[in-house]
């Protein structure tokens, strides 16, 4: 490396770790190095993809795609009064959108940028409106706290001696497109997404509190999370956005009921 160059690392390494982003609601300072509004745009890229795909049975029209919409989008305009009264609002620019896929696995997630699919599998797990809320709202917290971005950027700083030229890839389309097909599976490969457990912890507190707000009860969510668990003990094992990185049902069960009560004083009947 020439001797100018390795000063204009230097300098970028510099930059690169005073850049953070702050959580809503929890307040939490997270490390952010990729552009959250490129990544937003191949996230949107590969959800039209992976719709458009023949592998893809998107359900339309049942009771049960409606009332996927339906509670998708009481917590997305809860969510989205939520961060614009909080002075939030100028950094979220969601184009929210809500399928139902049919597919067995147990999973439900959402893209950066609020691109949500639930699978029919976890259906029997919702069981009913509120159980279906706990999941979403807990699929769009990670969204809203932009946890992909926050793993990409652990994932920049892990590979140490490279940082400064993973970063000036980080921002390049095909990279960050690359990233979330192998997240969200286009081709068959399907759920390899995982957040860290202290994101998961996040996102279990922030969903329980916008299912509050969406008018959903959230102590609706311990029977959920209850089924959860029992299904995964029957099932012999769940994706890995509802199992590896979780903490144990019973702890996790435990922390609920204890957030249970912030989350109440934002519950509009
Ligand atoms: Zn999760």
């Amino acid at each position: 490396m020439k001797p100018f160059m390795k000063h204009i690392c230097g300098l970028l390494i510099v930059g690169i770790i005073a850049s953070c982003a702050t959580v809503p609601l929890t307040g939490r300072k997270q490390l952010s190095l990729v552009n959250e509004s490129e990544i937003q745009q191949q996230a949107a890229l590969v959800y039209k993809d992976l719709l458009g795909d023949s592998k893809t049975k998107v359900i339309k029209g049942t009771s049960q795609a409606q009332l996927v919409q339906k509670v998708g989008k009481n917590i997305a305009s809860a969510v989205t009064r939520f961060l614009q009264e909080n002075g939030y609002g100028n950094q979220y620019d969601f184009q929210w959108e809500f399928n139902l896929i049919q597919e067995d696995q147990i999973n439900a997630w959402c893209m950066p940028g609020g691109k949500v699919a639930v699978y029919t599998g976890i259906l029997p797990i919702t069981k009913n409106e509120a159980g279906l809320a706990t999941v979403m709202g807990h699929e769009v917290a990670h969204a809203i706290a932009k946890h992909s971005a926050e793993r990409m950027s652990q994932s920049i700083i892990a590979q140490a001696g490279g940082v400064a030229v993973d970063v000036a890839t980080a921002e390049k389309s095909n990279t960050t497109r690359a990233v979330l097909n192998t997240a969200y599976g286009l081709g068959g490969q399907l759920a390899l997404l995982s957040y860290s457990r202290n994101q998961e912890s996040e996102a279990d507190r922030l969903g329980l509190v916008f299912m509050a707000m969406a008018g959903y009860n959230p102590n609706e969510a311990v029977g959920f999370w209850e089924r959860m668990a029992q299904a995964k003990q029957s099932q012999g094992g769940a994706p890995p956005e509802f199992l590896s990185t979780h903490p144990s049902d019973a702890r996790r069960i435990n922390n609920i009921q204890k957030l249970i009560p912030e989350a109440m004083g934002y519950y509009k009947k």
